[in-house]
């Protein structure tokens, strides 16, 4: 399907959000993805991206790291406003019908909060009581923060490289995050979510739902 690229917000000079058109009658869950393709220097190009937006909102929301010499995520961060793009239907199974617990604890890691942001929309709906922690290295990169402290949930902001009321690494406070009667979802880099799901599941934890990046 083709759709237009309609805005795009720098968080820093290298994450950013990118809203994109949505096609008529394009259902998706909250957590779901799909791929974007382009012809990137005369070569089709097609990466995989998790949608930040809830089905509810209009357009369809991106939150894109650029990554050095990538060729998707660099040219979706220059590309002008107006320009067309393919996207697929949408896939994956890092959905909240995964979850027969009332309570949800989702970690995700840099921009593995994107499918999380629709997930948390979508669990308080449903009146789950949820969790939700953002592991990051700067506080400037807590992208959907103020959304966060809107919610009528607990957000656990964690920050490697910044001092802040929740400091260091997931890891640190695991602890206090084991709840037996919860599903985690975890979305990250792949060496992330399986560090976090065997650490989960060595505290006895075996509902657990990952996504890796
Ligand atoms: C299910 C799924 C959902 C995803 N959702 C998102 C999302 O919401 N937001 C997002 O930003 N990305 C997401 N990704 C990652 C995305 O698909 C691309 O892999 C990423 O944008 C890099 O693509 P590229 O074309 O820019 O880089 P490429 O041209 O593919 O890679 C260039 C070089 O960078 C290396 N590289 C690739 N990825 C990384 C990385 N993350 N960190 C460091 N080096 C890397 C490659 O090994 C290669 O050497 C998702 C991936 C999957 C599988």
């Amino acid at each position: 399907m083709k759709v237009k690229i309609l805005k795009r917000e720098f968080i820093d000079k290298d994450h950013y959000l990118l809203w994109v058109e949505r096609p008529k009658d394009y259902n998706y869950k909250p957590g779901q993805f799909t791929y974007i393709e382009s012809t990137i220097n005369n070569n089709k190009v097609r990466r995989f991206y998790s949608f930040a937006s809830h089905p509810e909102e209009e357009n369809l929301l991106f939150y894109i790291k650029r990554v050095p010499n990538g060729l998707m995520s660099n040219y979706l961060a220059e590309i002008p406003l107006g320009s067309t793009i393919e996207i697929g239907n949408p896939m994956g199974h890092f959905t909240l019908d995964r979850a027969d617990t009332d309570r949800v604890i989702f970690i995700g890691a840099g921009t593995g909060i994107a499918p999380i942001r629709p997930l948390t929309i979508e669990a308080v709906k449903q009146n789950k009581k949820v969790i939700v922690v953002h592991q990051e290295r700067y506080k400037h990169l807590l992208v959907f923060r103020d959304l966060f402290e809107q919610l009528p949930i607990i957000y656990i902001p964690i920050l490697s490289k910044e001092q802040s009321e929740y400091h260091g690494h997931v890891q640190d406070y695991i602890d206090r995050l084991i709840y037996n009667d919860a599903t985690y979802y975890i979305c990250g880099s792949r060496q992330f979510v399986i560090e976090i799901a065997n650490l989960l599941k060595s505290k006895g934890i075996n509902k657990i739902v990952i996504e890796a990046f």
